[in-house]
């Protein structure tokens, strides 16, 4: 196996922290980035205290180190990539995972919400990209991969922003499949189904408990479990090591989103 090293944004924790285990788990290096002080928001987001939390949780996995990003912000997003190319010498893979998620009806929905949603899940990713793609280009073995959502491939009433969001970041993917196949970057998404992070936990089913999630899940998934962050991350290193496979946006729903 040929080392490769791995920037994964929103890594203080949920889906971010399984992806970036899965790769140290698969002998990488690891750069853990996420926001330093948290703008407010509708639940609490990760941060400083969490990065350093999940810095010590992996360390013990490989070489892994963390940095502040937010990945709204272009220097922020060129502070990111030369403290990964100061410790580690390269990037090879970077996983566009940073988001964040808002409901309601249209009606009553903030303009400012949406922005802040498009800010993070969109903008986000096309700044990161743009910024990395030197190094990328640089690389005998790049890749990138996006956590997109099946909310990027069906749309629900109550969560237009993160849906229009999600179906960006995954035509996003395609576009970007197409333009840097000529430098021999893979680009692919994932779309994850249901995992219990915040995003549910402290928001979508926020007060309900842990048990009532899991139950509901079990009745909505055809496999009958929600997901995990260990799954996601299984499906980052197979999307970001694979070949000859560019420009999907790969379901890992057991079985809820087929399309
Ligand atoms: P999470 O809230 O636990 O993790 C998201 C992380 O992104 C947080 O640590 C947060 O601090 C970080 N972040 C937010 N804004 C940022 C910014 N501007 N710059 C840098 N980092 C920022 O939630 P999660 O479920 O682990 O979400 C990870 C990704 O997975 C998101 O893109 C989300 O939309 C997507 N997703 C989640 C689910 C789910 O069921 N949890 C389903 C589909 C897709």
């Amino acid at each position: 196996m040929v080392k490769r090293t791995v920037l994964v944004t929103g890594a203080a924790r949920g889906i971010g922290k399984g992806i970036a285990d899965a790769f140290l788990r698969a002998g990488h290096r690891v750069m853990i980035a996420d926001l330093g002080t948290s703008p407010d928001w509708n639940y609490d987001l990760g941060g400083d205290h969490a990065l350093s939390e999940t810095l010590d949780d992996l360390s013990s996995l490989g070489e892994v180190d963390s940095v502040d990003v937010d990945v709204t912000q272009v220097t922020s997003c060129q502070r990111a990539i030369q403290k990964t190319l100061d410790t580690f010498g390269q990037i090879d893979v970077l996983i566009n995972n940073a988001g964040i998620v808002d409901s309601g009806p249209i009606e009553s929905f903030s303009e400012a919400t949406w922005d802040r949603i498009f800010a993070v899940n969109v903008k986000g990713i096309f700044l990161m990209s743009k910024t990395a793609l030197p190094q990328l280009k640089a690389s005998s073995d790049a890749a990138i991969v996006s956590t997109a959502s099946i909310a990027g491939k069906r749309g629900s009433a109550n969560l237009a922003a993160y849906c229009a969001s999600k179906f960006a970041a995954v035509g996003l993917t395609q576009s970007m499949a197409q333009e840097f196949a000529p430098f021999g970057i893979r680009v692919n998404a994932i779309c994850p189904g249901v995992v219990g992070t915040a995003m549910w936990l402290d928001h979508l089913m926020a007060n309900q408990g842990a048990a009532a999630f899991d139950n509901r899940m079990a009745d909505m998934m055809p496999l009958g479990r929600p997901q995990t962050a260990a799954d996601m991350g299984q499906a980052a290193v197979y999307l970001a090591t694979a070949p000859n496979v560019t420009g999907i946006s790969l379901n890992v729903a057991g079985g809820f989103e087929m399309n």
